[in-house]
């Protein structure tokens, strides 16, 4: 007999970015901050250490909820604290997707949406964004139990206009899911969302940038309704003491956060400027990262020579990415480094 569900036997699985533990690569892959924490989160770590850590964490996470609620100005209970913003795109399908449920999104956008309803045995819509990434007409109308926007999307770095999203809240018929994990390197948000649609969930993570993916944080805002129901289904002390005082330390220092923010945006500038000059095609990004594309020539050789020279970039080989490279705002010596390196690689090539 197979223990195993024939869903889960037909899967996949979700591929993150390469973690190399063999060589010291410059790390432009997988969107992290290049900047440490906050000093503060490593004094708050150093403190619980030598606490508790013989008790079990608060299950909801008091203290974290209390200081995120001030600084989004929305009250606790309209917070819930995930194990990193996956944990709580779990959540949701788990409250929301059973089988035969849909689910829309447009796409490219992060792939873990795919892996997520398939485990429920739910059913992905997967509408194309337009070639200058602008919301697909027919979102709204799918009749899908959630409706997932990456804002600013991944892997386009592109944001999409709030009062675009206001629309499609107004008109979605379940939940509208706006997947806010690189907000704070764009100009805009949809908090203000919150105030007036019941039916909105943001996900924050401090993953990108706080600096804190090591650390797995991340915050669902929206409606009390909403939460008390998606608090039914989380793992009962979903994340540790340490990750708690780190991510109230985190959102403490926003001096900190606001810094490293201000420097990733103008190398962001500098290096799309740079790959533009190379001849690469970038849409204007919002993100920390960058996607860049030859229309037509497969980038495969050139992610394969950068990693030769030590550069780890993201190549997708799906979604009709295949001509597009992502790349990570990192330092500018960094960012240097590509550079030089991609001159290398296209004037071999
Ligand atoms: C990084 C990322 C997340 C996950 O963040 P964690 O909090 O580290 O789990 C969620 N959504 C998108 C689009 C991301 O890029």
């Amino acid at each position: 007999m197979d223990a195993f569900r024939s869903t889960v036997r037909a899967m996949m699985g979700y591929t993150p970015g390469e973690q190399p533990r063999d060589k010291a690569f410059v790390k432009l892959n997988t969107n992290e901050n290049p900047y440490p924490p906050s000093p503060r989160v490593a004094q708050a770590l150093m403190r619980a250490i030598g606490a508790d850590l013989r008790l079990y964490p608060d299950p909801v996470g008091t203290d974290l909820r209390q200081v995120a609620g001030r600084l989004y100005g929305l009250a606790p209970e309209q917070i819930l604290v995930g194990n990193g913003s996956d944990d709580l795109l779990a959540m949701l399908m788990r409250a929301c997707v059973g089988r035969g449920d849909r689910v829309a999104y447009p796409v490219p956008t992060y792939s873990l949406y795919d892996t997520l309803v398939e485990m429920h045995d739910g059913e992905p819509v997967r509408l194309p964004f337009s070639p200058d990434f602008h919301l697909p007409p027919g979102l709204a109308q799918i009749g899908a139990k959630l409706t997932i926007v990456c804002n600013p999307n991944s892997p386009s770095g592109t944001l999409t206009p709030i009062g675009d999203l206001a629309r499609l809240s107004a008109k979605v018929s379940g939940l509208l899911v706006v997947d806010e994990a690189y907000v704070d390197f764009a100009d805009d948000n949809a908090l203000p969302l919150l105030a007036r649609a019941d039916n909105v969930v943001i996900l924050r993570t401090l993953s990108k940038s706080y600096s804190l993916a090591g650390m797995r944080i991340g915050l669902a805002l929206g409606a009390r309704t909403i939460i008390d129901e998606l608090m039914k289904v989380k793992d009962s002390y979903n994340i540790s003491r340490l990750s708690l005082v780190a991510g109230v330390a985190a959102l403490e220092d926003q001096d900190w956060m606001r810094e490293n923010r201000s420097r990733i945006r103008s190398t962001r500038e500098r290096l799309i400027a740079s790959l533009r000059e190379l001849g690469y095609g970038v849409p204007h990004s919002e993100a920390n990262f960058v996607l860049a594309r030859r229309a037509g020539a497969n980038q495969e050789p050139v992610y394969l020579g950068l990693k030769e020279h030590g550069v780890l970039v993201r190549y997708f080989r799906s979604d009709g990415l295949e001509d597009a490279l992502r790349i990570t705002v990192g330092t500018d010596a960094e960012v240097d480094a590509l550079l030089a390196a991609l001159r290398d690689v296209v004037a071999a090539s």
